[in-house]
């Protein structure tokens, strides 16, 4: 087989890039190692920044997203009880974010393919990376027994934390900086009204609550949990008056409670591998970077490494500017280590830490106060969660 980018993994960054690629003119073949209903199964993120909401819209694939997605103008906090709202669009000057689940863009982006007849392969094994550094790279893989070779000009490693493609890299080539969470998320999905039109991010001193949703009859709640907490342990029952005990009156009386359609645990890690690029293989999404949820960036910023390769794929095909490739790594990681921070940043000021020192939990309630209590720590918090800009590529 021969392409001119091979992309490893049929997840968002996989088949948004091979979308965008498309309507470039430039030829993909996408491997992925699970079925597409597997794919779709993956209950994940649901808060796209502005800028991603642009990218599907270039893409192509935006229109149901712009139908029954909801653009969401703020959100809200809950320290010691008390609510306090943040104007989104108000504070940075009319932008918005969008309430659409990753499972809806996947879907999404898996019909416009199928649509426009590009080729992805599903229920490949033995994904194997060779020659990244020479001009003629090839992956390798079985599929129901059969030995397969793709030989193309660049590979996109989009196969997220556990994929093949970081793992091919030297290891002394790369550095890797991680830091991992004390604590888990316990996420249930239930078809429920929201309990309230905006998102609530809550610190309790139980531990902190996240009150999303995925449209306005499906609601997706997390709590925060020990990481030695297993999902058995929590019914439905369970987990529906635990997050009322972390909620104001007003808010766990209107409660609407329901059977889950999905609940899990996921530990919080923070992690990124640099560079982002090794000879012809460049690392996407979550193959380069994870994020604890808690500032809902790690959608984004696949999307965000999907806008960078993309527009640097293109200038190369259409206008030779192979100069542009060296930069990748670069302008990713530039926006990456914001959507770190801001992840951080947004984690530590939530969450509940048992083993923080006296002197911790007062800077951590001093933070609360002046991010939230004043317009520029507002505004800083607006800023990020609608999404900083995309630099520019080529200039
Ligand atoms: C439980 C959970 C909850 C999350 N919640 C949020 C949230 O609320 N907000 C937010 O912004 N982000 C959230 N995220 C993160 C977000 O879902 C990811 O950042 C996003 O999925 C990254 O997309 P990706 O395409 O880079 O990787 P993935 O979605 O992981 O896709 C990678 C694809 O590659 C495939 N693959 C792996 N190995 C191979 C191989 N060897 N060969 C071929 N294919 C392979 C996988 O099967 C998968 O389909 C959450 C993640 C998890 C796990």
């Amino acid at each position: 087989m021969k392409t001119q980018v091979a992309i490893i993994g049929a997840g968002p960054s996989g088949l948004l890039l091979g979308q965008l690629l498309h309507k470039a003119g430039i030829r993909t073949l996408i491997i992925e190692r699970q079925t597409p209903e597997y794919v779709l199964g993956r209950i994940r993120a649901g808060i796209l920044e502005s800028g991603t909401v642009s990218l599907l819209r270039e893409a192509g694939v935006a229109q149901r997203m712009d139908s029954e997605g909801l653009v969401h103008h703020g959100v809200e906090f809950i320290f010691d009880g008390k609510r306090i709202p943040v104007a989104l669009s108000e504070l940075t000057g009319g932008k918005s974010v969008m309430v659409y689940g990753q499972t809806e863009v996947t879907r999404d982006l898996m019909q416009a393919r199928s649509d426009c007849g590009a080729p992805t392969i599903y229920g490949v094994q033995q994904v194997a990376i060779h020659d990244a550094k020479s001009d003629h790279p090839f992956v390798t893989f079985e599929k129901e027994g059969e030995k397969c070779r793709i030989e193309c000009d660049f590979i996109a490693g989009c196969d997220g934390f556990h994929g093949v493609s970081r793992q091919s890299i030297p290891r002394e080539v790369i550095r890797e900086y991680e830091s991992i969470w004390p604590f888990g998320w316990l996420g249930l999905l239930a078809d429920t009204p929201p309990v309230n039109p905006e998102l609530i991010y809550a610190h309790h001193e139980r531990g902190f609550v996240l009150c999303s949703q995925r449209s306005l009859t499906r609601s997706r709640y997390y709590l925060q949990v020990p990481l030695s907490e297993q999902v058995e342990s929590w019914n439905d029952d369970r987990f529906w008056s635990e997050l009322k005990r972390r909620l104001p009156d007003e808010l766990a009386t209107k409660l609407v409670t329901g059977h889950s359609l999905e609940k899990s645990i996921a530990p919080l890690r923070s992690y990124v591998v640099e560079p982002m690029q090794y000879g012809k293989l460049f690392l996407v999404g979550d193959a380069a970077h994870i994020v604890p949820p808690t500032g809902a960036k790690g959608l984004n910023l696949a999307a965000s490494d999907v806008n960078y390769l993309w527009r640097i794929l293109t200038q190369y095909y259409q206008h030779g500017r192979s100069d542009l490739l060296a930069t990748y790594s670069r302008l990713a990681l530039n926006r990456v280590w914001k959507g770190e921070r801001f992840s951080w940043f947004m984690t530590h000021l939530l969450h509940d830490f048992q083993e923080k020192s006296d002197f911790d939990r007062k800077m951590q309630e001093a933070d609360r106060q002046y991010y939230l209590g004043s317009r520029a720590g507002m505004m800083t918090i607006a800023e990020n969660y609608v999404g900083l800009p995309y630099e520019k590529v080529g200039v």
